[in-house]
């Protein structure tokens, strides 16, 4: 039942314009993998479309800052925290209806992928272990492991605070990128609601493994498909292997994942890029390169941080890199958000000396930038 609670937690009273449970002044870090940030002015909890709706509305209409949370597991809130409105999506939702799956906001994505592939469907078992809301996935079209949501999406259902009213955006309106969307360009303007999907149904085997760690792990060739169950557990296990799966008892995994994207350069700014590499490394020493769309290749974030010196576990504060995957930025416990950041400034600084790029952030900052 929605229940709306008053300062501190002390329950309000019983005239509520919003039927939610609602906290002032509270703590953040809880709600966010890296448990780190400041408060919010007032936090709602929405357990119904309606509910977010209306917090929506209500914020808008007031004029006040809104910031929107499903698992925090990718955000980066500043010490001060937030001078706004904070909305956990907490919605729930799972609907099967032969190879069409539609999820409320606030599914935790991963149990959802258990579901699906308890089920016998395919496209999105190698997602299993993202941590984070279903209504998250397609912000920045999460992916891991050779797939990712765009693939698999049909119809995100969103309230549009522009338009102010309930939109249907079909995939193609949907700007899916490498880590982007048009839900990320315009962060402002969409609430998702529910994500619709078009799973496979191949007998109960996979999408074909489209990625060399995961084929290997299953012993199989890239482009053969594994029965579902086998898959899923092949990438929890070497995401376990990385920090990539929650565990409150690992501070490797007090992260939002990857803190940075693979950078994605030019045909002719690879080509110089190489050609420091070797002169830095040394001749035969060949960066990361796959192919990302005609005139781009893809490099890899992890090799230049670790080739610009920051290796697993490196720092001394209580910010430091996972000790398991390079990627990974983390609190090691009593960190601060500026802590986090100043590591981060220090990686982007150096890999930029050593290599002349820029790295830029994965999750996303709330009232912090690098
Ligand atoms: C250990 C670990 C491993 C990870 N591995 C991967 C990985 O393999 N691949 C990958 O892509 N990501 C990965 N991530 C990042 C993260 O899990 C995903 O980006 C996830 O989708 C974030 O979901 P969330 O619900 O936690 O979003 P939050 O962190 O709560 O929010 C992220 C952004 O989405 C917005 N948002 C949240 N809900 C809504 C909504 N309903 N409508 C509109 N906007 C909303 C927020 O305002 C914020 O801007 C990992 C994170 C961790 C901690």
């Amino acid at each position: 039942m929605a229940v709306r609670m008053g300062s501190k937690g002390e329950p309000a009273p019983s005239r509520t314009l919003v039927p939610v449970q609602e906290l002032h002044d509270a703590p953040l870090a809880p709600l966010t993998t890296f448990r780190l940030g400041g408060p919010a002015d007032r936090l709602i909890t929405a357990t119904t479309d309606a509910e977010v709706i209306a917090a929506v509305r209500e914020a808008d209409d007031s004029g006040t800052p809104l910031l929107l949370i499903g698992g925090g597991s990718n955000l980066v809130i500043g010490d001060k925290g937030f001078a706004g409105t904070a909305l956990v999506v907490a919605t729930e939702g799972f609907s099967l209806d032969g190879t069409r799956l539609e999820l409320a906001a606030g599914e935790v994505w991963t149990d959802a992928v258990a579901r699906v592939v308890e089920a016998g469907l395919g496209g999105i078992e190698c997602l299993a272990g993202i941590p984070g809301s279903a209504g998250a996935t397609p912000i920045q079209n999460v992916g891991a492991y050779g797939q990712e949501v765009a693939s698999t999406v049909t119809e995100v259902v969103a309230y549009d605070r522009v338009a102010r009213e309930t939109v249907t955006l079909p995939n193609a309106d949907c700007a899916f990128s490498y880590r982007h969307s048009r839900f990320k360009a315009d962060p402002g303007r969409y609430v998702v609601l529910r994500v619709r999907f078009a799973l496979e149904d191949a007998d109960g085997m996979s999408a074909p493994v489209r990625y060399a760690e995961t084929a290997r792990t299953l012993g199989v060739g890239v482009g053969e498909r594994v029965p579902l169950a086998a898959a899923r557990e092949a990438v929890l296990k070497l995401r376990a292997g990385k920090g990539m799966v929650l565990d409150p008892e690992d501070h490797d995994t007090w992260s939002a994942g990857s803190f940075f994207t693979n950078p994605i350069l030019t045909d002719e700014a690879f080509a110089a890029f190489r050609a420091r590499v070797e002169a830095r490394l040394g001749a035969g020493v060949v960066p990361p390169a796959y192919p990302a769309g005609d005139g781009y290749t893809k490099t890899s974030a992890a090799w230049l941080i670790d080739r610009a010196g920051f290796t697993k576990g490196y720092g001394t504060g209580p910010a430091r890199i996972s000790t398991k995957h390079t990627l990974a930025l983390t609190n090691r416990g009593g960190a601060t958000t500026e802590d986090l950041l100043a590591l981060a400034r220090e990686v982007v600084a150096g890999v930029r000396d050593a290599f002349g790029i820029t790295l830029v952030n994965e999750p996303v900052t709330v009232g912090v930038s690098l």
